[in-house]
């Protein structure tokens, strides 16, 4: 959920960026970017910044060690 306004609704973006350094014929950098976005305050967050009810690869990790 987004920290700052405790919502649910966060929605999943992804950008690719490209980086032509100014060149016509590169080398290109290429890479994406993601981030949530909270539709009830707009903020955006790093993935490391949504605080997750629920762990979904802890409890994964879990049922694999019984
Ligand atoms: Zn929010």
């Amino acid at each position: 959920m987004c920290p700052g306004c405790g919502s649910d609704l966060l929605v999943d973006k992804t950008c690719v960026w490209i980086e032509t350094h100014g060149l016509d014929c590169g080398p290109y950098e290429t890479g994406t970017d993601e981030w949530f976005e909270c539709r009830n305050c707009g903020a955006k967050l790093a993935p490391s910044e949504v605080v997750w009810d629920e762990c979904p690869e802890y409890e994964e990790e879990a049922i694999q060690e019984r």
